[in-house]
C-alpha cells in the first residue's frame, strides 16, 4: 500500500512502513546519516539525521512514514540542528583532518563538509584515549571513535556469533574495546570491513596507510550526498 508524505511542503509517494530517511534520498532529498547504512539495520545512535516530523524533531532512520506525515528536513532551525550535532561529533574527539588515514573516505568529514561546517562552535574536548593496537591486523584510533555502533552490531565472529567490538563505559568516558582474541581470528577480507564500516579513521587496517592519491579518494570522486541519491553504498 502506498502513502502520501509531505516533505518541505512538496508531497511525495511512499511504500507505508517504508524508512523516511531512504523515502527522502529515492525522491532527491538528501539527509545526512553517519551510523545509519541503507540495508543494515538502524542503530539510531548518532541522530545526524535528525528532521521534524509532524512538528516533532525525530532521527529520519528510526522513523517509517505513514500517510499524510509532515516532514521538514530544510527547515534552517532543522538544520542547524544537524550542524550541530556534527560539530558535537568534531568537538567530542581529536579529528586532524589532513594526517589521518581515512581524510578522503571519511563519512563524518565528508558530512561535515555537506553541512559546510568551518568550525566546531563548542569547546574542544581533546579527549586522551589511548590507542588500542595489541590485535595482529587492526589498529583502533581510539579519539576518532563516534560510537555509532556499527562495528559492535554488524562485525561479528564467523564461527560463534559473538561481538569483536563493544563499548566500555558511557558519555565522556565511554570507550570502544575490541576482543583481540576474537579480531586476530578475522579473515583479512573482514578486517577490510570493518575498515570500511567505521565511518571515522578510528578502525584501521595495520599495513596499509594513505593508499589512495589525493584526488582520487572515494569522497573526492563522489560525495557523500550524491552516493546517498544514487542509493551507493557508502
Ligand atoms: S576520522 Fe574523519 S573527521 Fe576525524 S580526523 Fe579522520 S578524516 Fe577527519
Ligand atoms: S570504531 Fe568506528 S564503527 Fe566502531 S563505534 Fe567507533 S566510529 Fe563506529
Amino acid at each position: 500500500m502506498s502513502v502520501r508524505i509531505t516533505i518541505d511542503g512538496k508531497e511525495y509517494k511512499a511504500g507505508d512502513g517504508a524508512t523516511l530517511v531512504d523515502v527522502a534520498a529515492d525522491n532527491g532529498v538528501y539527509i545526512p546519516t553517519l551510523c545509519y547504512k541503507r540495508g543494515k539495520p538502524c542503530l539510531g545512535t548518532c541522530r545526524t539525521c535528525s528532521v521534524r516530523v509532524n512538528g516533532n524533531v525525530m532521527a529520519a532512520c528510526t522513523v517509517p512514514v505513514a500517510d499524510g506525515m509532515e516532514v521538514e528536513v530544510n527547515e534552517p532551525e532543522v538544520a542547524n540542528m544537524r550542524k550541530m550535532l556534527v560539530e558535537l561529533l568534531f568537538s567530542e574527539g581529536n579529528h586532524n583532518c589532513p594526517s589521518c588515514e581515512k581524510s578522503g573516505r571519511c563519512e563524518l568529514q565528508a558530512v561535515g563538509y555537506e553541512l559546510e561546517m568551518m568550525v566546531s562552535r563548542f569547546p574542544y574536548r581533546f579527549p586522551v584515549r589511548p590507542r588500542e593496537h595489541a590485535a595482529k591486523h587492526i589498529w583502533l584510533e581510539r579519539d576518532r571513535c563516534i560510537f555509532c555502533q556499527r562495528c559492535v552490531q554488524f562485525i561479528r565472529d564467523r564461527e560463534t556469533g559473538q561481538k569483536i567490538f563493544s563499548i566500555d563505559h558511557r558519555g565522556s568516558h565511554a570507550s570502544i574495546e575490541i576482543d583481540v582474541k576474537l579480531a586476530d581470528r578475522m579473515p583479512p577480507e573482514q578486517v577490510r570491513e570493518a575498515a570500511r564500516l567505521c565511518p571515522v579513521g578510528c578502525i584501521l587496517e595495520k599495513g596499509v596507510g594513505y593508499d589512495q592519491p589525493i584526488g582520487k579518494r572515494k569522497f573526492e570522486i563522489k560525495s557523500i550526498r550524491e552516493r546517498a541519491l544514487e542509493r551507493e553504498r557508502q
